[in-house]
């Protein structure tokens, strides 16, 4: 099997159904039963690979573990409750007090309160530098740092790091590079190859596609080695390279109990399938819309890193193999403006939320950036006029015709 979506359907399986079922079962069950009590001590041990606890493993959570793995080639992946459990877990298993992360402030809004609040207030460090100034990254860095973090395309500023250019850096440093590629996935970047360390997906997005569950993915890629964290190197010296998904699974998102129900891992393995159709189409149509959006007298400017003049197409076709994600935006004269154009649609929902089947529209300022001071907000680059599209599945004629209702609106 070599293709994307081929794997996607077919993926691993790691026993055979005694009925001969297609589709690995929801599990609905918390504990399983050993013939022995010596398998009970092996596994226990880890020495026996078999499920004891659901809030440990699960026969339906590892079908889509594996099915996740397989598709990133990444080592080892661990499916958790929500993509911010994926970040927070990842954070907690790497930091600690004295330590520091480096990551930008252009980051998912709950991840930068995640760092700012909850984390610095355990004494966890945070240094933002911009991710498109390579002297200003490296220099951030030193020996306390225990991760640098960042996305592969940020929301709503749609910048592009180069990936390739971090990782050499990360690397001169011992520290792991730590991405977030929920927008783009593992079918459109494979931060493996780029010397990404750590993927993290929030598989509420792309992946669940019909936006219909909530969950998360952490990825070790296996181009770490974790005799250079002190936080995980012991661990490093008897589980070598599954050191990381080790700290996480027998210590971390074991203590915690962020793990992912039988259910929603169904639902996204389901959603897996269908995963390079859907992004296929939704990268087509968001391309189109923002063509069309950029000929319109009444728009100021269009933000897709799809668009020949944005200052990321030349990275983003480099490193996304020319699909440039669902997410775009654009600036009106005026916030009235923005809220009229919203408020005229009939096919686009007013919703947050990105990569669903659905397309949706956002005012970012007043509502998930709403929190931060007008100050706050010029450092993240959230404009008041701006309006942010996540472009969905839907037939484009009827996309582009129900954004000139809204532009005929004003
Ligand atoms: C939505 C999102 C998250 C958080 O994921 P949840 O599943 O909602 O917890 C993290 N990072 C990015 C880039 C996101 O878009």
């Amino acid at each position: 099997m070599k293709g994307f979506t081929t794997k996607a359907i077919h993926g691993p399986r790691s026993k055979k159904d005694p009925h001969g079922s297609l589709r690995v079962p929801v599990y609905d069950s918390v504990a399983f039963e050993h013939e022995s009590a010596e398998s009970l001590h092996a596994t226990f041990a880890g020495r026996k690979p078999a499920h004891v606890y659901s809030r440990i493993s699960n026969p339906t959570v590892d079908d889509f573990e594996q099915k996740i793995r397989l598709l990133s080639g990444g080592l080892a992946a661990l499916a958790v409750s929500s993509g911010m459990a994926a970040i927070s877990n990842t954070l907690l298993a790497l930091g600690g007090t004295g330590k520091n992360v480096v990551t930008t402030k252009h980051l998912f809004g709950n991840t930068l309160s995640l760092f700012e609040k909850t984390f610095s207030s355990w004494g966890l460090q945070v240094r933002y530098v911009s991710m498109t100034n390579l002297a200003e990254i490296d220099a951030a860095m030193d020996s306390d740092t225990c991760a640098l973090f960042l996305e592969s395309i940020t929301n709503p500023q749609l910048e592009i790091a180069d990936l390739a250019a971090i990782s050499g850096i990360t690397k001169k440093h011992g520290v792991p590079l730590v991405l977030d590629n929920t927008v783009t996935t593992p079918y459109l970047f494979n931060s493996r190859e780029a010397g990404v360390d750590i993927e993290i997906l929030s598989s509420t997005k792309y992946i669940s596609g019909g936006a219909s569950t909530v969950g998360g993915v952490i990825i070790d890629n296996g181009n770490f080695d974790w005799l250079q964290s002190a936080k995980i190197k012991d661990r490093a010296r008897k589980f070598g390279q599954l050191a990381f998904i080790s700290a996480l699974r027998q210590e971390v998102y074991r203590d915690v109990g962020a793990c992912l129900s039988p259910h929603n891992a169904f639902m996204q393995t389901l959603g897996l399938e269908t995963l390079g159709l859907r992004i296929d189409k939704s990268c087509r149509n968001a391309l189109q819309l923002a063509t069309f959006l950029q000929h319109s007298p009444k728009v100021r400017a269009v933000h897709y890193p799809g668009l020949a003049d944005s200052p990321f197409h030349a990275i983003a076709s480099r490193q996304f193999g020319g699909k440039y994600g669902g997410i775009l935006t654009f600036d009106m004269d005026s916030v009235a403006e923005c809220f009229t154009l919203m408020n005229a649609l009939q096919v686009i929902r007013r919703a947050t939320n990105i990569n669903d089947n659905k397309t949706l529209i956002l005012h970012p300022a007043s509502t998930i950036f709403a929190e931060y001071s007008d100050e706050e907000k010029v450092v993240m680059a959230v404009r008041p006029t701006m309006l942010r599209l996540s472009v969905g599945i839907e037939d484009q004629e009827d996309l582009q015709e129900d954004l000139q209702r809204g532009l005929d609106s004003l």
